[in-house]
């Protein structure tokens, strides 16, 4: 067993269940045992070893200082860290206790301006018993709190769904399960799947409903849990074990969760985590920020604007008021070019209101933070300007700096002018920190302080006129103090008064009675000048504290009008247009956009209509024509639209509505390994069972990941079920050509294709929507473009005609002597013509050896045009003898090779298939 200072960290290690300990000792924060070897090894520290009582320890340190980018790497990495501080106990001792623990969801100094949560998941106690399925049940409570800036939200979701869009959406860097959620192996996959953050166990005491309440209610009052519309238990508890949670770690940023803001599903867009992913709203299907929606959109000027943007786009709403309102703003701004601008530059030089309000609360913020606070407070009037006398004066943008109590500001403002030096040094402690004139104590320290400093400065130019000595310096170290330096040559001329202290080469050291007092007076002084002044500026900085929900508040109008402007801006440069918004059920685009895809392309605009009577497009097309693209950027103008900004289009009437769901091919699934069929369809069920007739629906593809057969079935069904049941706004893109006639059948289905020239073979897509189907399939095509050999290609077009036409293909195998190349040809051993019908209308193939008659039938109606039947005769032998090679693997890689969509299928798989395919026809 370790005793001394090792067995002192093992204790206090035992103590925690954090992941590692950093104890300080003196100057430096140790890591001693494992600890130590796992800082090493993560952080490139070196290592010693500390011997106690006959062992030996491995050890680690950093200078006190250098803390904090230490933890936050080690933070960074996953790791929950303990810092032991070390204090005097009453008889002089040292000792050392633990006073916080820093963990991804609750450390405060990040290196990103992004916000970042702390997450909290229960779900309500019942049944018990393993659930595979996380959509299975709920309904689950929510609470995010982001540390840094003090935002706090909670909700209630009914499902696992749901709950993984809300996890998706905040995108936690910590998340505490319940007790429940933590022992559901399913579940808790679930959230470890689609999170990057940690996930911790804490406390399952801190989420019982009176414990939670409790919290929750010390925190934000006694009424808060009705004030704020916190009617559900399950929200409350979660809230709670937040709280619990930021209180147990020592953050001590509690002060600056001053609201916490229920929300429900009720007022918010419905986005599943698939469709936030599908629409690359923050980031691309590769996981790159660049080129998703926000990156686009994002002109704001300020991190706590850019937060605010981001979550619009991430959260868009329901609710005509607000959304009108933003927009009316957006109007205001887009149109007032100037005003903008100089909104913008002010704007510029706001800092982070919201983090530095956590950072005063939480007692890390020194001079220099609170000086960013009275400069930022200082730009409330000039934004005041920017927006009265101008075009903005009676836009919601005025409104928006309304909300903040000015007067206080500007109290405040003027409190910290009057208090903090101009320049203030970097350390906390060590004077320089505040203003001449803000104390009459402090003053008078510095004043008398700096007597002494001058008398001591003055004191080497008396003592050479008094005594008539050269070569006199004063000046003061650490082991010698105040001292009287007199050169060698006049040191036996020195007064009686001055005793020796030290003899250099060339001179020596002396003190007097004087200089002995007036040093202590100096160190008496500093020391009580730099207490004063802390003590002093902690005091000011608490009463900053005090007043966090006003900095929040302003630091809120600076976020808004940034992320409005930014709105502004991005409409003004790329002509956007306002949306009308209604609650009719319709979409109406003229000439509508890609957000993104505009940027980089000569795009070309498309209409698009979705409303009671044409509820539901089938879109066809050949592949890379641009039907993906005319689908999301529906999506796009729709959410746009309901994050209260102009949308990509000449107009646009659009109808609100309470969720947004997808469906795309499934690149990412695929890399993960996960069967894509399988994926396919869980998101097809989601959106069956989620969306209403308030809904928009984009299908990209349903069926594809299995057999033609199954997956025709499937797309129809669905069709219809959402035509019919579901009757929500719905784009269909598909590739099986039969799906148009639906149209035919159900009322409010409509077709558009996007057009293409097609001449001499050669495709050319003009990215045009129109109204009614394609006139074929372009599999073929594709299949022609990617290399597959000449003769799969020909045949598949042959068969391919003879589908539709007849809706029956014979199938032959090949036979010996039958055409070219017949000494390669693989062919069943007996000769002959082995012939199989495969009819379209039952899906099976008629039996083997149909008769000739079937399949002249076929030739003939086939042919059946051409004039001259010796011609029709010619072709058809042709044919035949190319038939004829066909045997069951040929038409199986012809079968495969339709079904595989070349542009979701990832190149090396393509050409890994093609290379199995040419093995296979070998
Ligand atoms: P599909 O879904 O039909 O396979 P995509 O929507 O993926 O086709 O579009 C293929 C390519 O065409 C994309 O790279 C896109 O940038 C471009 N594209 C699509 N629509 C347009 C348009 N309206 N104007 C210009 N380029 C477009």
């Amino acid at each position: 067993m370790a005793t001394g200072i090792v067995g002192e960290f093992l204790d206090l290690k035992a103590e925690t269940d954090a992941d590692v300990l950093a104890m300080q000792c003196g100057d430096f924060y140790e890591f001693f045992a494992d600890d130590a070897e796992l800082v090493a090894d993560e952080l490139d520290l070196s290592i010693s070893q500390k011997s106690s009582h006959g062992s030996s320890y491995p050890m680690a340190g950093v200078p006190l200082s250098e803390l904090t980018p230490y933890v936050n790497a080690l933070v960074e990495r996953g790791y929950r860290v303990a810092v032991a501080d070390q204090y005097e106990t009453e008889d002089g001792d040292h000792a050392r206790e633990i006073v916080r623990v820093v963990t991804p969801g609750t450390v405060l100094e990040t290196s990103d301006d992004d916000a970042r949560y702390l997450a909290a998941v229960v779900r309500e106690e019942g049944a018990t018993g393993a659930t595979a399925d996380a959509d299975a049940d709920g309904p689950y409570g929510l609470a995010f709190a982001d540390v840094t800036t003090g935002r706090f939200l909670a909700t209630t979701v009914d499902d696992g769904g749901d709950l993984r869009a809300e996890l998706y959406r905040f995108d936690p860097a910590e998340v505490l399960p319940g007790p429940r959620v933590r022992n559901d192996d399913g579940l808790l996959g679930a959230v470890r799947e689609d999170l990057s953050g940690r996930v911790t166990a804490f406390d399952a005491e801190a989420f019982a409903a009176g414990r939670a309440e409790h919290a929750v209610r010390e925190q934000f009052g006694r009424e808060t849990t009705d004030s704020v519309g916190l009617d559900s238990t399950l929200a409350v508890r979660a809230a709670g074990a937040v709280l619990s949670y930021v209180e147990e770690t020592g953050a001590g940023v509690l002060a600056s969760m001053t609201r916490l803001t229920a929300y429900g599903a009720d007022d918010r867009v419905d986005v599943d985590a698939t469709t936030q992913r599908n629409l690359e709203i923050t980031e691309t299907m590769r996981g790159d920020a660049d080129g998703s929606l926000f990156d686009t959109v994002d002109h704001t000027v300020t991190a706590a604007g850019g937060r605010l943007l981001r979550e619009w786009l991430t959260r868009p709403r329901r609710d005509r008021e607000t959304l009108d309102d933003r927009l009316d703003a957006v109007e205001a701004l887009a149109s007032a070019a100037l005003a903008r601008d100089r909104l913008r530059e002010v704007l510029g030089d706001a800092y982070d209101l919201e983090r530095l309000a956590a950072r005063t609360t939480s007692g890390s913020a020194g001079a220099r933070e609170l000086l960013s606070v009275r400069d930022t407070l200082a730009l409330l009037p000039a934004l005041a300007d920017a927006v009265d006398d101008t075009a903005l004066a009676d836009s919601p943008a005025a409104a928006v700096l309304g909300r903040v109590d000015r007067d206080r500001a500007a109290a405040l403002r003027a409190e910290l002018a009057d208090a903090l030096a101009e320049d203030p040094p970097k350390a906390k402690t060590g004077g320089g920190l505040l203003k001449r004139g803000y104390d009459d104590e402090l003053d008078d320290l510095i004043e008398r302080h700096e007597e002494v400093n001058s008398w001591l400065d003055g004191l080497a130019e008396r003592e050479k006129r008094q005594h008539g000595l050269s070569h006199v310096t004063v000046d003061r170290n650490k082991t010698d103090g105040y001292y009287i330096q007199v050169g060698k040559s006049v040191a036996d001329r020195v007064p009686e008064h001055y005793r020796e202290i030290k003899t250099l080469k060339n001179s020596k050291r002396f003190v007097t009675d004087e200089l002995a007092e007036k040093e202590r007076a100096v160190l008496r002084l500093e020391e009580a000048r730099g207490e004063l002044e802390y003590e002093l500026f902690e005091e000011l900085r608490e009463r900053v504290a005090e007043r966090a929900e006003l900095l929040q508040d302003a630091g809120r109008a600076v976020a808004e009008l940034d992320a409005l402007a930014s709105l502004a801006t991005h409409a003004a440069r790329r002509d956007w247009t306002r949306p009308s918004l209604t609650d009719e059920r319709r979409l109406d685009v003229e000439a509508g956009r890609h957000p993104v895809v505009e940027e980089t392309t000569d795009f070309v605009p498309n209409d698009l209509r979705l409303d009671a009577d044409r509820g539901f497009l089938v879109v066809t097309g050949p592949n890379m024509s641009g039907k993906s693209t005319y689908m999301r950027q529906a999506a796009l103008i729709q959410l746009l639209a309901q994050a209260g900004s102009f949308v990509p289009a000449r107009a646009a009437e659009v109808g609100l509505v309470d969720g947004i769901y997808t469906r795309v091919g499934a690149l990412d699934e695929l890399a993960q390994g996960r069967s894509t069929f399988m994926v396919e369809m869980q998101e097809l069920s989601n959106i069956l069972h989620s969306a209403t007739a308030d809904s928009l629906v984009i299908l990209d593809e349903v069926g594809r990941g299995t057999a033609t057969y199954d997956g025709i079935s499937i797309a129809w069904a669905a069709t219809e079920y959402l035509h019919n049941e579901v009757r929500a706004r719905t784009l269909f893109a598909t590739h099986y050509h039969e799906l148009t006639t639906l149209a035919d059948h159900l009322p409010r289905v409509e077709n558009v294709h996007v057009a293409v020239d097609e001449r001499d073979g050669e495709v050319t897509f003009l990215r045009t929507v129109r109204d009614g189907p394609t006139n074929r399939s372009y599999g073929v095509h594709v299949a022609d473009l990617a290399g597959v050999p000449d003769p799969v290609v020909s045949r598949a077009d042959e068969v391919l005609d003879r589908l539709r036409e007849e809706k029956a293909i014979e199938a032959r195998g090949g036979s010996r002597g039958g055409g070219s190349g017949d000494g390669e040809s693989p062919g069943v051993d007996g000769g002959g013509t082995q012939q199989v019908v495969f009819d379209l209308s039952s899906g099976s193939f008629a039996g083997d050896g149909a008769s000739d008659s079937g399949r002249e039938t076929g030739s003939a109606s086939r042919n059946g045009t051409a004039a001259d039947g010796s011609e029709s005769t010619t072709r058809a032998t042709e044919s035949d003898a190319a038939t004829a090679r066909l045997d069951a693997e040929t038409r199986a890689v012809i079968e495969e090779l339709s079904d595989v969509d070349v542009a979701e299928t990832p190149p090396v798989e393509l050409l890994s298939r093609v290379q199995e395919w040419q093995e296979r026809l070998d």
